[in-house]
């Protein structure tokens, strides 16, 4: 992408300029400077639980920065146990392909959304992306539509993208619930819990290099925790038994009501690019 049309993105996501470390930097000179990415080791409870669970002491100081070459190999997860397998939600929509997938999906009674929804909203994306975006939940225009992110929070999502030389229909966009709340309220525990099995097997299709967790529900659905989004970000967390890289941002929506806090989100992709260059 020419800088003049990053310029463009960025002046969209409202960054026209930006400071690190005391300079003016153009986006291609800011990554280079860009710290190296810090990597949450996964938990063994954590891959039991197929999320990677962060607690807070694992956090490490920006100065403790690992070297580059810790991200160099993509980790390979051990060999599922089938014990474990067998039990969990997750096998119940293994080996579906995608049609299939959005069949079940389509068909899913399995908690009360789907009694106040207009229609599933299953995801949308090249289905053989290198970045999978996961929101929290569609909104009124999503279940109305069908598809995520296509309000005003998808447009800022798709210049957020842009920014960091990504077409919406490179990635792949999904949501842990894949019915709207009513009202837009937060999805509960036992929702994500019964729809998390559709995601994860999206992920097992998909086989993403990375993943960029938009907002705090979706982040702490997916990594089982209740961290703050804020002590979340900059850090590399692995998502289940594949261990894909899993990097954390602010929600769009949040960011139009917080535009201060964009600066932020820039920093955020800009990580998360250089996570996808190192997997
Ligand atoms: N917010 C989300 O988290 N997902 C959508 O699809 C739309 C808005």
């Amino acid at each position: 992408m020419s800088s003049a049309l990053r310029r463009e993105y960025l002046a969209a996501l409202g960054l026209e300029t930006w400071v690190v470390r005391g300079k003016s930097l153009s986006p291609e000179t800011a990554l280079p400077d860009a710290p190296a990415p810090r990597e949450v080791p996964a938990s063994r409870e954590a891959l039991a639980s197929r999320g990677a669970l962060v607690p807070h002491e694992s956090l490490v100081p920006r100065e403790d920065l690992a070297p580059p070459e810790v991200l160099a190999p993509r980790q390979v997860a051990a060999p599922p146990d089938t014990n474990a397998l067998r039990d969990s939600t997750a096998a119940r929509e293994a080996g579906a392909d995608w049609p299939e997938l959005r069949a079940r999906v389509a068909a899913c009674t399995r908690c009360s959304l789907c009694s106040t929804r207009t229609q599933t909203v299953f995801g949308v994306g090249n289905q053989t992306a290198e970045w999978l975006i996961v929101g929290e939940a569609p909104g009124a225009e999503e279940d109305r539509q069908g598809e995520p992110f296509v309000g005003r929070a998808g447009q800022l999502l798709n210049s957020m993208l842009r920014a960091i030389g990504l077409a919406r229909e490179q990635v792949y966009i999904a949501n842990v619930l894949k019915c709207r709340p009513p009202g837009n309220r937060d999805p509960s525990l036992s929702e994500a819990a019964e729809c998390l099995p559709y995601l994860e097997q999206q992920i097992a299709l998909l086989k993403p290099k990375i993943m960029l967790a938009v907002g705090r529900i979706a982040s702490q659905n997916l990594l089982h925790t209740e961290v703050t989004l804020g002590r979340l970000r900059q850090q590399v967390h692995r998502f289940g038994l594949s261990q894909v890289p899993l990097v954390v941002t602010y929600h769009p929506a949040y960011l139009l009501r917080t535009p201060t806090d964009k600066r932020k989100a820039w920093e955020d992709l800009k990580f998360a690019r250089e996570v996808c260059a190192r997997v």
